[in-house]
């Protein structure tokens, strides 16, 4: 029997003719598909990093510290940086904010119960629920007309009335739209379900001036959640560390699901040498917000569609055809993310050098590839 029938048929039934992420990992000269931070760690922080593994080398023989008390107290006093007071009882964190969400759905999801996102938004909530084994239901933002991709207050308590979800997920700044939310939108939701209600907040460090974190609508909401990563605005991707705030008692919860050491001593010590240097570490933000900002202007003037963004990226309409500007880009150098939005592609904003190369190059697609009505 083919291999791989045999393994089809001992699957989980519910896994069976799934796909799995997949984002390409193409060596390109301009790589803006993921949402990274382009710009390299500071050298002053690699050697703060290095020191760090150095002295922790020798203790490996050991577990590290299942709790992480000391890179827990260390984020809670980065969150509070924002002006609410953020406790280290109040933060959980895992391999990537993506294992922050696995452990969140382990916990309240699970068979029989329900999960809500609004579509589109970050693809692995979807896949995330599903191997948790949730059910998952596609939620819907607006699509067309000049609030494209929107949620709004009524339509999403709407649609959480009508699902009755144990969870529902929630992505401010969203990916891929790039819009934060409002925060009437989270409480309003919160108000319309006895679930628990997260808000991915990956992106909140890039969000125009203005946007409140639903960090500030923590306190006296026990089923409220907002999830962070370093993977993006703390350019730490390689680093593998996401972390949420919530109420202690929820944090007690996750510890149900977690593996026990899930953190390893390395990862640790790598994120608290970062959060250490927080300052020089987010000295790139504001380098790329100028790049969105540029891109959103250029694209405009071209005649494309960007949708306002609080991200590191921008979501662009206005494409005849999104799959084949996606690939003349590629065989330009300059690799950017399809999400499967008909007529529509994501570039990630990164050094103003890659934004020249990724605006050079469409601009001189633009003439055949603008086209379709979004
Ligand atoms: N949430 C959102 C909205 C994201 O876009 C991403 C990464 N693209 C993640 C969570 C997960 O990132 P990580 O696991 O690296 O923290």
């Amino acid at each position: 029997m083919d291999p791989r029938a045999t393994i089809e048929a001992m699957l989980r039934p519910d896994l069976r003719g799934r796909t799995a992420y997949g984002a390409p990992q193409l060596a390109v000269p301009v790589a803006l598909n993921t949402n990274e931070n382009s710009y390299p760690v500071p050298a002053v922080v690699v050697e703060a990093m290095t020191r760090a593994v150095a002295e922790a080398a020798a203790g490996l023989n050991r577990y590290p510290d299942r709790e992480f008390t000391a890179l827990r107290t260390d984020l809670a006093a980065y969150l509070s940086r924002g002006g609410t007071p953020v406790d280290a009882a109040q933060v959980w964190a895992g391999n990537g904010s993506n294992e922050v969400l696995l452990h969140l759905l382990q916990a309240f999801g699970g068979p029989g119960r329900v999960a809500v996102g609004f579509t589109p938004a970050y693809s692995m909530h979807p896949i995330i629920a599903t191997t948790t084994g949730t059910t998952w239901v596609d939620g819907m933002r607006g699509v067309a007309g000049d609030g494209a991709f929107d949620l709004d207050a009524t339509s999403a308590v709407a649609q959480v009335r009508e699902h009755r979800p144990d969870v529902v997920l929630l992505c401010s700044p969203n990916n891929p739209t790039g819009t934060a939310l409002g925060l009437d939108v989270v409480e309003a939701v919160h108000d319309a379900t006895t679930g628990l209600v997260v808000v991915d907040e990956a992106y909140a460090e890039f969000a125009r001036p203005g946007t409140p974190s639903a960090l500030t609508l923590l306190a006296g909401r026990p089923r409220l959640v907002v999830t962070r990563t370093m993977s993006k605005a703390f350019a730490l991707a390689g680093g593998r560390l996401g972390y949420l705030a919530a109420a202690p008692a929820l944090v007690d919860a996750l510890r149900l699901v977690r593996m026990p050491y899930h953190l390893s001593t390395p990862t640790q010590a790598v994120a608290r040498a970062a959060l250490a240097h927080a300052d020089l570490m987010l000295e790139t933000v504001g380098v790329v917000k100028e790049q969105r900002d540029r891109i959103v202007d250029a694209l405009t003037r071209m005649g494309l569609e960007p949708v306002p963004s609080d991200a590191n990226f921008v979501l662009f309409g206005g494409l005849a055809d999104s799959h084949a500007t996606w690939q003349a880009l590629l065989e330009r150098g300059v690799l950017v993310r399809d999400v499967g939005i008909p007529h529509y592609l994501r570039v990630t904003a990164g050094t103003p050098e890659e934004t020249t190369a990724f605006l050079d190059a469409l601009a001189a697609l633009v003439p055949t590839h603008a086209g379709a009505a979004s």
